[in-house]
């Protein structure tokens, strides 16, 4: 029998558990780095969540510099400042303490550092790419998974769409996932990563490029969310339940990194390149829609899903299966109060023919999808949601 091809990219080290984040000492000397460069954002700054890392790197008499002037959901032009930045620096380490936005930055400034070419060639041809700093990715929510994927999402200005950059020499040296990150993160973003890692899971899942490596991870991490995620976001203090989701985003990137996200995402895209709304959001209020206009194609991979979160579960049928666990993730959006359509939004009907053609370029995730989306059917799932 013809087995096809799969694979599983990783980062080298991956240290979880209680002060985790000292490893970074354990970095600095094994990279031999004196000098560090550390990405974050302003209000991360603020609020003192990366006092600790400078405390570890000047313990081990290493010095730092900080990029904090990193924009939510950026686009090319913070890319060329950014990076502008990190050339102009003699860092030779790079520590990305954030979420999706951050760490995306992070990945593709280090891969880019001293590049010949610019990020506009780079977004015509990702093979271009060469292997740039090292990376350690500490990651501040509990979602985007980007810590454990080769992909940097920029927004292309001139398109109004947001395009993925994909290149296994993004993939982070390092991860550190030490719960203590996420201590204070505001329930909301708990809410709204979360279900982002979820779609992750449950798109890769059901991928046409779903296979063995991806599915092991994409069930655990499914099953993770599914446990994890109301009591995360009702029980703030509640760190056993906030640990299991960290762990549960990593493992849904790696499903990224091995399989990829599918219409969903794709569809995604266009509300976040042109009406700003935030990644989680946007693809929270698709994916239970998504999944319900993919069953027909995807019902037995749904009902294994099911069978995963709630095991042990009365013997039905893999419709009823594949009908409950949409039901659950509506649910799940519901008790989170992410809202479930884009009504406050201002999208409205005269917009829906630049979006699906808007979606309907992001082939690369579109590929991924199971049933195949028509111009018709991606218009129909948008006006399911307006
Ligand atoms: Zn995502």
């Amino acid at each position: 029998m013809m087995m096809e091809q799969y694979q599983l990219v990783m980062p080298k080290f991956v240290y979880s558990g209680t002060n985790s984040l000292e490893k970074i000492a354990d970095i600095i000397t094994r990279e031999k780095a004196k000098k560090v460069m550390v990405f974050t954002g302003k209000e991360i700054l603020k609020i003192g969540i990366c006092d600790k890392v400078f405390e570890v790197i000047r313990e081990c008499g290493a010095d730092y510099d900080v990029i904090s002037d990193i924009r939510p959901e950026p686009g090319t032009v913070d890319v060329e400042k950014v990076l502008k930045q990190l050339n102009q620096s003699d860092g030779e380490l790079v520590v990305a303490v954030g979420g999706g936005s951050v760490m995306d930055m992070a990945k593709l400034c280090a891969a880019m550092k001293g590049a010949s070419y610019t990020i506009h060639q780079l977004l015509e041809d990702n093979s271009i790419m060469e292997n740039g700093l090292p990376t350690v990715m500490v990651p501040t929510t509990c979602g985007t998974g980007s810590e454990s994927t080769f992909n940097s999402i920029v927004a292309v200005e001139s398109k109004q769409l947001k395009v993925g950059i994909v290149n296994t020499n993004m993939m982070a040296d390092y991860v550190i996932l030490d719960s203590s990150m996420i201590a204070g993160l505001p329930k909301h973003i708990v809410a709204s990563t979360g279900v982002d890692a979820l779609a992750h899971a449950v798109e890769c899942f059901t991928s046409n490029r779903a296979n063995p490596f991806s599915d092991l991870v994409a069930k655990e991490a499914s099953k993770l969310i599914f446990e994890n995620i109301v009591k995360s976001y009702h029980e703030p203090g509640n760190m056993e339940a906030k640990t299991n989701m960290l762990r549960a985003a990593f493992l849904a990137g790696v499903a990224i990194a091995s399989s990829g996200t599918t219409a969903v995402h794709a569809l995604s895209y266009p509300l976040g390149g042109k009406y700003h709304i935030p990644h989680g959001i946007s693809n929270a209020i698709l994916l239970a829609p998504v999944m319900r206009y993919n069953m027909a194609a995807c019902e037995e991979r749904l009902a294994i899903l099911a069978d995963t979160v709630s095991p042990g579960g009365i013997a039905r049928s893999n419709k009823e299966k594949a009908e409950e666990i949409v039901k659950r993730i509506e649910e799940i959006v519901r008790d989170t109060h992410i809202p479930s359509s884009l009504s406050e939004y201002n999208v409205g009907k005269e917009d829906l023919d630049q979006l699906v053609a808007s979606a309907f370029e992001v082939k690369r995730l579109l590929n991924n999808n199971r049933k195949e989306l028509t111009k018709e059917d991606i218009k129909n799932i948008y006006l399911e949601i307006l």
